[in-house]
């Protein structure tokens, strides 16, 4: 059976929408309602004083990255490079070492992330067979003036604390 289209016609301009003029009066009349409003009253604003007003940032929200620890400090990171070959973006950058105090077998000597190239698509966490890397920091302002501050390093990415509860709780 066919289907039914129904055709609707264009309305088209009106003579004062074509003049264009009054459209701006219009325009303008409105925009200073709402400013002679909020002047007075500025309950309606929807406007945020950032950054003096902090973002409540919900908990499952992806912020920028962290390495979990263990109890001694330790990078809990296996190097099993399971992130890194998920990752879409290949913004992670590992490079793996023996690890001398018999807790695993290997563990990261280096391991980077580009943030200019990442897509916080959180696959790396969820690649992670020891949950080793987080994205629970609450941080989602990462700006810097130059490209090269925006590689984190494994010490950097140890040492920013989970900015959630609950979360620190289940490192414990
Ligand atoms: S969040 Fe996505 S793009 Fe960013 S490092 Fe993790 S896997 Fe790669
Ligand atoms: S962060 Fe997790 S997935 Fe990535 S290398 Fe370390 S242990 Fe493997």
């Amino acid at each position: 059976m066919a289907a039914k289209v129904r055709t609707v016609e264009r309305a088209g301009l009106s003579l004062m929408e074509k003049l264009y003029l009054p459209e701006i009066i219009k325009g303008m009349g409105l925009t200073l309602g709402h400013f002679l409003r909020n002047f007075h009253d500025t309950s309606n604003i929807i406007v945020r004083d950032y950054p003096d007003q902090k973002v409540d940032i919900p908990q499952r929200w992806r912020g920028r990255h962290r390495l979990t620890t263990r109890e001694d400090g330790t990078v809990k990171c296996v190097a099993c490079f399971m992130c890194a070959t998920n990752c879409p973006a290949k913004c992670i950058f590992i490079e793996a070492t023996e690890r001398e105090d018999g807790v695993t077998e290997k563990m990261p000597e280096r391991f980077d992330i580009d943030l200019i190239e990442c897509v916080y698509c959180g696959f790396c966490v969820e690649a992670c067979p020891v949950d080793a890397i987080r994205m629970d920091t609450g941080i989602f302002s990462v700006v810097t003036d130059n490209r090269e501050d925006m590689l984190i390093s494994k010490e950097e990415l140890m040492r920013t604390p989970g900015a959630f509860k609950d979360h620190a709780k289940e490192e414990e």
